[in-house]
């Protein structure tokens, strides 16, 4: 074969990778290859260096063979060859083996875009992340994707009550990626408009672009991934996108308020995936994080706010960052408007319903799955299962009745949280509400149970 042929060939071939994969990997590990002769049966192809030669053998080998046989109709054997270097012109130009590819075209020419298409919050910074116990883990995590998106743990998935940063995190990621690598394209969006955009997508038969816009990003954004519960369409599109992307070698990064395996009708290959990389929790903040993120604050907004005022707002306002920071510019806005300091008598009943509301926070429905499964000794899971014997059967019942009973949540929500019917609710509350009149044991386990929640027996309600 001629060297017209074998650039035909290659072209063609090359139209078939195009179509298979995405355009950086495309780019950046195909469009830089040149077809060098051919011998027999086996087609050469020139790379600029060994580390191209080795990644392309052990990543794109049978890809290749694929569009070459499509193409011609018959097999080849690919041989890789390094390229000699043009020494005089190009020396420090050539990367050294085991470096990482020089940037594609593509990266080289293309304006920054994320500024115009994503709102991250400019104050969601890693330097506005105050640090403590609880969080200490997700936020190594978080650094550790800053510095190497997509190399170091893939997927990321944190997930948190409401208010303990878990945006304020990920958005962090987003702009230190940014400013390491300014061509590169973040999208940041939540689950409830990412379904959104793909319900108005459908409608105006315009998928491709959706894909399109979701797809040809390095770093992926999606917050608020439970919302994908019980949604099955937008699952499997979802599906489709975290596999583009992630083949792709692109960072993924989703928050959550629970674990994947906890999300209701959340398909288990997806469950699967969102767990391949990192799963990392933020935690409710203990008193010295309050302390130190409510000093940030009072640093940040640039007022001298008195330490007992930090110190009884971080003693009593526990439940969540959101809250905390609600609590000090009240405190705040207060001082600045009467022009006088807060003395702590006028700090209680500026704070009084905060405080109230902090006192009966709600517990969720999860914490009342998760404490009870961890009292009788039984799988989280069971709690939704379908199995029937008595060792997990009274356990579930006893969870749902302390829903029903500890929090203002409505039957379906009960219902919907243990995968049962709302009748199968109202069953389990009336056996355990009647068998506590006459089985002590019983009475002794609920009220065990309540008190580690938080709760005292008295809030044990009638509940049906
Ligand atoms: P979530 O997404 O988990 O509901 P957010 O990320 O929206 O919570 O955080 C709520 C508020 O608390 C934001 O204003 C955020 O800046 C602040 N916040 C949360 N955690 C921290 C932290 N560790 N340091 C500083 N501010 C924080
Ligand atoms: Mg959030």
């Amino acid at each position: 074969m001629d060297t017209v042929n074998i650039s035909s060939l290659w072209n063609q071939a090359c139209e078939h990778l195009q179509d298979a994969l995405h355009i950086d990997v495309y780019s950046r590990w195909i469009a830089v290859i040149t077809p060098v002769r051919v011998e027999k049966e086996t087609l050469f192809l020139g790379v600029d260096n060994d580390f191209y030669q080795s990644w392309l053998e052990e990543h794109y080998l049978p890809l290749i063979c694929d569009a070459l046989r499509a193409v011609s109709g018959k097999d080849w054997n690919i041989a890789f060859t390094v390229n000699p270097v043009d020494l005089f012109t190009h020396a420090e130009a050539q990367p050294s083996p085991k470096q990482p590819p020089p940037k594609t075209l593509r990266e080289r020419l293309l304006p920054r875009r994320q500024d115009q298409r994503l709102p991250l919050n400019p104050k969601y910074t890693m330097s506005t992340f105050v640090v403590g116990p609880p969080n200490s883990f997700a936020h190594a995590a978080a650094l550790a994707v800053s510095e190497a998106p997509a190399k170091a743990y893939n997927p990321l998935f944190i997930y948190g009550g409401t208010g303990l940063g878990k945006t304020h995190l990920m958005q962090a990621i987003g702009h230190s990626v940014s400013e390491k690598n300014r061509s590169h394209t973040i999208c940041y969006v939540t689950c409830e408009t990412l379904l959104n955009e793909y319900i108005d997508a459908l409608q105006k038969r315009s998928i491709t672009d959706f894909r399109k816009r979701y797809r040809n990003v390095d770093l992926l954004l999606i917050d608020d991934i439970h919302f994908l519960s019980g949604k099955e369409r937008i699952q499997e599109e979802f599906f489709h996108t975290f596999n583009a992307l992630f083949d792709a070698h692109k960072q993924i990064i989703m928050t959550s308020d629970r674990p994947a395996s906890e999300i209701n009708g959340l398909e288990q290959r997806l469950v699967s995936r969102f767990e391949w990389g990192l799963v990392t929790e933020l935690e409710k903040p203990d008193f010295e994080t309050r302390l130190a993120i409510l000093r940030f604050k009072q640093r940040e907004m640039e007022l001298s706010v008195d330490e007992t005022v930090l110190t009884f707002i971080a003693e009593n306002v526990r439940s969540n960052v959101r809250r905390l920071e609600g609590a000090l510019v009240r405190a705040v806005s207060f001082m600045s408007l009467t022009q006088q300091p807060l003395t702590l008598d006028a700090l209680k009943r500026l704070l009084r319903d905060t405080i109230e509301e902090e006192q009966q926070a709600e517990i969720s429905l999860s914490a009342i799955q998760k404490a009870v499964a961890a009292h009788y000794d039984i799988r989280l899971a069971d709690m939704s299962s379908t199995s029937r014997p008595r060792s997990i059967a009274v356990p579930r019942q006893v969870a749902m009745y302390l829903c029903r009973s500890l929090t203002q949540s409505s039957l379906p929500d009960i219902a919907t949280a243990f995968d049962k019917t709302h009748a199968t609710v109202i069953h389990a509350c009336r056996t355990i509400q009647n068998r506590m009149d006459v089985d002590q044991t019983l009475r002794r386990q609920v009220q065990d149970i309540s008190t580690k929640l938080g709760k005292s027996a008295h809030s044990l309600q009638q509940t049906i």
